[in-house]
């Protein structure tokens, strides 16, 4: 079996996504236990315990979320679609513990001035980053004050250092891999999260540009976490892993005897509700309970993953380079059988 480095793996003539590849330890591992393990990192300034970022979306991250993710060292990007954004701003009390803020391209300044001027970072929420008005909006914020500004998405590097020059601290992986996600389905646009998230790191390395890879979309377990960090993510963004949790906005529903909230894409027809172009979709998930169980799975997963490839931090972990390539029969032997 061919053992790949991340540049072969970048130069695969198919695309990939998690699925598709798996890590391979090469070294005797010097980990005495996980605990000993450190997975911290800075994300746009901020100090996070587990790399992980909560979705912008309306079923993902309200102002529990935010808060309860905050305290666990991760980081929760509250929505800009329910009123949390405006009863935050409007209060004029900025609620403790909000570490970022999504908005939209037609944001006014009374909305950003009082984020900015309190140091909270500011996400661009947009389907695509490759966009001049995305461009120039980043670019007028980081002129009129000294916030940290994320922007999104994009599939590959090709844009990378122009949205650098426009002041983007942090950029969000990934077209068409989000599991509510239809973009695919209804414009043929996207490529595999793997594909994507190697194309953008070595665009980084090769153009030596300063900004934080956020992978974002199609993540399903703490092992694809570790996928993602090995292949050059700095930090994951999750929605599907957190959602049906306690802490997510919404109520709970009993439906067949079970516990269920409901998850839907923020292109979807229950977040736009009118006739636009839908590119979302709408489901429920099993309730979840505490966030922090969640969490705390995929902090366990995650320095296990570095136990074995003898990482002792997040920066050992994005230098990996050794990857297999799974058949599909491989990959289907690798998860449990009833
Ligand atoms: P998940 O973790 O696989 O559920 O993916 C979450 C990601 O899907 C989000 O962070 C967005 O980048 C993306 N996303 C959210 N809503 C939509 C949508 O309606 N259409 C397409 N992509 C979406």
């Amino acid at each position: 079996m061919k053992i790949y480095s991340k540049k072969e793996l970048n130069q695969y003539s198919l695309s990939l996504t998690y699925d598709d590849i798996s890590l391979i330890p090469l070294e005797i591992s010097q980990v005495k236990t996980r605990n000993e393990i450190n997975t911290r990192t800075t994300v746009a300034g901020v100090e996070v315990s587990v790399p992980v970022i909560s979705s912008p979306m309306d079923t993902v991250t309200g102002i529990e979320m935010a808060k309860e993710l905050s305290n666990l060292g991760c980081i929760g990007i509250l929505n800009r679609f329910n009123s949390s954004l405006s009863e935050l701003v409007g209060s004029g009390n900025l609620i403790e513990g909000i570490k970022a803020v999504s908005i939209s391209l037609t944001a006014e300044d009374s909305i950003i001035a009082p984020l900015a001027e309190r140091g909270i970072i500011i996400c661009i929420d947009t389907a695509n980053a490759n966009n001049a008005f995305v461009l120039r909006k980043c670019e007028e914020i980081k002129s009129r004050y000294n916030s940290k500004v994320i922007v999104g998405n994009i599939a590959h590097g090709s844009t990378l250092k122009q949205l650098v020059d426009a002041g983007a601290d942090a950029v969000r992986i990934g077209i068409g891999g989000g599991s509510v996600c239809t973009t695919s389905v209804q414009t043929g646009i996207g490529i595999g999260q793997v594909s994507s998230l190697l194309d953008v790191y070595f665009t980084k390395l090769e153009q030596k540009l300063d900004i934080v890879l956020i992978a974002d979309g199609g993540i399903k377990s703490p092992g694809d976490v570790a996928k993602a960090l090995a292949c050059g993510a700095d930090v994951v963004m999750l929605g599907r892993m957190l959602a049906g949790t306690k802490e997510t906005p919404g109520e709970v529903i009993k439906y067949n005897d079970q516990l269920w909230k409901k998850y839907r894409g923020s292109a979807s027809f229950g977040v736009k509700m009118k006739n636009e172009f839908i590119e979302g979709e709408e489901t429920l998930v099993p309730y979840k309970g505490a966030v922090k169980n969640v969490i705390n799975g995929i902090s366990d997963g995650l320095r296990s993953a570095m136990s074995y490839l003898n990482c002792n931090s997040l920066k050992e972990l994005n230098n990996i380079d050794s990857f297999a390539v799974l058949s599909t029969s491989s990959y289907l032997e690798r998860l449990p059988r009833k």
